[in-house]
């Protein structure tokens, strides 16, 4: 199921980032067991009174020394009022109400989106009077909160989990036995070209379907008698001419995108290769733990020879090899070249990404794992697939603070070559045997 998406808005430096942290470093956010997690993040699945949602700092896609701050500001707010479930807006009790506060406060009522209204900085009583101002901005109670001390966070998250879409609304028209593949990527790439593509060769279903409302976009139909939604993140509902803006939105629009799908399809231009952006979103898709596909098109623009498609399958992973697990196909949207095999490529990870490993295999497959050098003293026992969609493991080891990044890789890569999770990631954790029962 879609987890809804809470996106915090304000100005900069009033504390977003700052309480952003405060927040997910709360012992009840996911824990994240996969190993080499440590890249900075700005979105986080976070758990509260047992709802889970995706938070979303939009701090740093804009800086106060900007020239076009204040546009920056109010084209995100923007933005964040059409993708999100709910916005948290933060303001400072040290400057009082400003100018661009009211902006952001007019845009909001005008939206009607859910809103929780924090005012940050609250470290110390001598302030909590100063909050009442706050009722000005038409956004019902202000909030006090500190990021610094954590002040205020438990209310305000209280306040977030009421506003939540409910678990129905956030299922509608997913509880079907559908694939969902979103077409992701940066503008320009061939997104909308590739969705009309497989539209004009196969039959699209116009069904009324419940929950296309929340997007409009979705094109559903039917290859191999498997029903199929495609999931067009094309199309900036908003032209931004604002490099910050852009960014922000295709992060929100992703991680909105990617919490509806199963398997991502990666829409590269084959002439750029993967740029930091695609790095980044192939990162996205793995925090997600959605399946991913690469599809480098506008391959009918590459002067060919024979070995072309195998060079550039090497070189677009030549310095992320870790990466090479997720397949890459050459796609024509203008001629239609493999665009069917992306999609039955997409359909192959899904179901590996459903695929799930008989406990005896996995054993056998612990008994005659071979030990790594370096590795120390770590033994596993035994090991348990726990979950699909994406595939996790549990394995029982003496000691699992011994277990360091590498050897995690290594059983990782081990898996995988044993029982093929092409195009999917995984989870892997380790625990100490027996602890569970003591
Ligand atoms: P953002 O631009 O809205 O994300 O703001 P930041 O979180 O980066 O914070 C901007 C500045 O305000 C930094 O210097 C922080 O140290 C400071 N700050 C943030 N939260 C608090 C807080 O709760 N209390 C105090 N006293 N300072 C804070
Ligand atoms: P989107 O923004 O990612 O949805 O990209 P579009 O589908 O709108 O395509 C952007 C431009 O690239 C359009 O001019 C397309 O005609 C062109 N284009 C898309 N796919 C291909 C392709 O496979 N080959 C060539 N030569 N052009 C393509």
């Amino acid at each position: 199921m879609a987890h809804p998406i809470v996106a915090i808005i304000g100005r900069p430096n009033v504390g977003k980032s700052t309480l952003f942290n405060r927040i997910i470093r709360k012992p009840l956010a996911i824990t994240d067991d996969r190993p080499g997690v440590t890249r900075d993040r700005n979105a986080h699945e976070f758990e509260w009174n047992s709802r889970t949602f995706m938070l979303v700092d939009t701090g740093g896609y804009v800086l106060s020394t900007s020239d076009f701050m204040e546009q920056a500001v109010s084209e995100q707010s923007r933005l964040a009022i059409d993708e999100a479930d709910v916005v948290l807006f933060i303001a400072d009790v040290r400057n009082g109400i400003t100018d661009m506060d009211n902006d952001i406060a007019r845009l909001l009522r005008k939206s009607g989106k859910p809103v929780v209204l924090g005012i940050a900085k609250v470290d110390t009583t001598r302030y909590e009077n100063e909050i009442y101002e706050f009722y000005n901005l038409g956004l019902g109670e202000p909030l006090p909160i500190s990021g610094k001390t954590g002040f205020g966070s438990g209310d305000l998250l209280d306040r977030i989990v009421e506003l939540l879409p409910s678990e129905e609304e956030m299922e509608e028209g997913e509880n079907d036995e559908a694939v969902r593949i979103a077409l992701i990527g940066r503008p320009n790439v061939g997104k909308s070209s590739i969705v009309n593509s497989i539209s004009g060769a196969n039959t699209v279903l116009v069904t009324d379907v419940p929950g296309t409302t929340r997007d409009a976009i979705d094109t559903r139909l039917v290859i191999d008698d498997q029903e199929v939604v495609l999931i067009d993140t094309a199309g900036l509902k908003r032209a931004t001419k604002l490099k910050e803006s852009l960014d922000y939105y295709s992060s929100l629009r992703t991680i909105r995108t990617l919490e509806r799908c199963d398997v991502a399809i990666a829409v590269i231009d084959i002439d750029e290769g993967l740029t930091s952006y695609e790095k980044r979103l192939i990162s996205d898709v793995e925090d997600a733990g959605k399946g991913l596909v690469l599809a480098a098109n506008k391959w009918d623009l590459i002067e060919k020879d024979t070995m072309t498609m195998k060079r550039f399958e090497t070189e677009i992973f030549d310095d992320i090899p870790d990466k090479a697990v997720y397949p890459v196909v050459f796609t024509s949207a203008l001629t239609g070249q493999r665009v069917r095999k992306l999609l039955e490529k997409a359909l192959e990870v899904n179901a590996k990404r459903h695929k799930r490993v008989k406990t005896s295999d996995l054993n056998d497959f612990v008994e005659t794992l071979p030990h790594p050098p370096g590795s120390g003293d770590v033994r596993i026992f035994y090991a348990t697939q726990y979950d699909v969609a994406p595939p996790s493991f549990a394995f029982m080891v003496n000691d699992e603070k011994k277990v360091k990044d590498n050897f995690a890789r290594f059983v990782e890569n081990c898996l995988r070559k044993e029982f093929d999770f092409e195009g999917t990631p995984i989870r892997l954790s380790f625990k100490r045997r027996g602890r569970a029962r003591e």
